[in-house]
């Protein structure tokens, strides 16, 4: 082939990215090799946010926001600067950014918040979501229809596993005052057009959240252009730490919203008469937050972003296209969601096999990847199954991670048939 006019693919060494997370060098089940591909569950962690946390254990440690000495003072602007990076990364100002323990929380305090400023007005109204979403972004709005009297309206998916968005526009009405979707499935890996359902949203006079848990690990993500109130991501699958997830809110939005929790921090002045809350995002910082955790997200933050994202992302198409590519050329091979693109996250099951039966002799072998409902539940019986195999890529994976897979998968096969 000549290079004469060749357009040049920028590479990514994942191998080389690899030797920088110190839990893939180890092994499984005595000495097998460890291969990793449970990364929509959780991602590993580079040295560089474990040596963060190390760190401001070592040099840094103090509570944050009460001031009087250095190390709270140092605290405090660690603190506040990975509030910043964090808003940096999404397109958003640091006071639209509020730290929570995950996506999980991020979702509850809005649901929490909104419906309880709503209360009875929004008897007989609409809150939207998909048939698609995480039992996080299901339940939280289930509890507010119970407390309000408004009604859980559900957006079909398609047998090839995408959105029906004609039956977005028939849903989101008058009548709608929420809508809350995934933006990339976290069970099928398909993407949705979540700056339609904003605008749509948005045309109706609702408001709109955005679930970006597995989106902003894949997709670069900016709040203004996807025109959504709140977008919500754990760090965890971020390459940060467990325990820490951000909130963004527009300004104005946040600004109308009453506490979700009490106590020290959201206050600016207490008597046993009356208390009055302290701005927007501390007013929704209740306690000593995960200081650590802060830092270790704005330090994965930091790692991510000096990666070269363009070569990764085509790194990570190469390899989803080769997931699939692989898996389909297995015997009884049935793969969830639309035959291109996954967002590096396919969903699987096999004729004849028990996905649980399938993980464990993969795991016997050194690949870790996760079967169950992968907590879509509605989503499983839409497609008539209680659960699937699930492989899911992240910057570290190569294609001899890939190799090893299919290698495991066939060896399986031939063991349960
Ligand atoms: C992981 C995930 C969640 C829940 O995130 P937590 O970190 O467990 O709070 C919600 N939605 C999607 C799409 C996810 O992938």
């Amino acid at each position: 082939m000549s290079d004469v006019g060749a357009i040049v693919k920028p590479t990514f060494d994942a191998m080389k990215l690899k030797a920088e997370f110190p839990i893939l060098a180890r092994t499984v089940h005595g000495n097998v090799p460890l291969v990793y591909l449970d990364n929509a569950a959780t991602s590993q962690k580079p040295r560089a946010v474990i040596d963060a946390i190390t760190k401001y254990y070592e040099c840094s440690n103090a509570n944050v926001h009460r001031g009087g000495h250095a190390l709270g003072a140092e605290a405090t602007a660690l603190y506040e600067d990975a509030r910043s990076i964090v808003a940096s990364f999404i397109g958003a100002q640091p006071n639209e950014i509020i730290f929570t323990r995950g996506t999980t929380e991020s979702i509850n305090l809005v649901a929490a918040s909104w419906s309880s400023m709503m209360g009875e007005t929004l008897k007989g109204c609409t809150i939207v979501v998909t048939e698609m979403e995480h039992h996080a972004n299901i339940v939280p709005w289930q509890m507010a229809c119970e407390k309000t009297g408004a009604v859980l309206k559900v957006i079909r998916v398609h047998d090839d596993g995408t959105l029906d968005m004609e039956h977005a526009r028939e849903l989101i009405n008058d009548t709608t005052a929420f809508v809350s979707v995934v933006h990339v499935s976290n069970t099928l890996g398909v993407e949705n057009d979540v700056r339609t359902i904003c605008a749509l949203a948005r045309s109706v006079g609702a408001l709109s959240l955005v679930d970006g848990a597995q989106s902003i690990v894949h997709h670069a993500i900016n709040v203004t252009s996807l025109g959504c109130d709140f977008f919500v991501f754990s760090g965890h699958k971020l390459y940060a730490p467990t325990g820490i997830g951000v909130l963004f809110g527009r300004a104005n939005v946040l600004e109308s919203l009453p506490p979700y929790q009490g106590g020290g921090s959201m206050i600016l002045d207490v008597t046993f008469e009356r208390t009055t809350y302290n701005d927007v995002p501390v007013r929704f910082e209740a306690g000593t937050p995960n200081m650590e955790g802060a830092v270790g997200l704005a330090a994965a933050i930091r790692w991510f972003t000096a990666l070269d994202l363009e070569a990764l992302r085509v790194h990570e198409a190469e390899l989803s296209e080769r997931l699939l590519r692989d898996l389909n050329t297995i015997d009884g091979m049935r793969v969830f969601g639309p035959q291109t693109l996954h967002a590096g996250i396919a969903s699987f099951v096999i004729d004849g096999m028990h996905a649980h039966d399938l993980g464990t002799l993969l795991d016997e072998q050194g690949v870790a990847i996760r079967t169950g409902h992968h907590c879509t539940m509605p989503l499983m019986k839409r497609f008539g199954v209680t659960s699937t195999a699930r492989a899911s890529i992240a910057a570290y994976t190569t294609h001899d991670d890939l190799d090893v897979l299919s290698a495991a998968l066939l060896r399986s096969v031939r063991l349960l048939r």
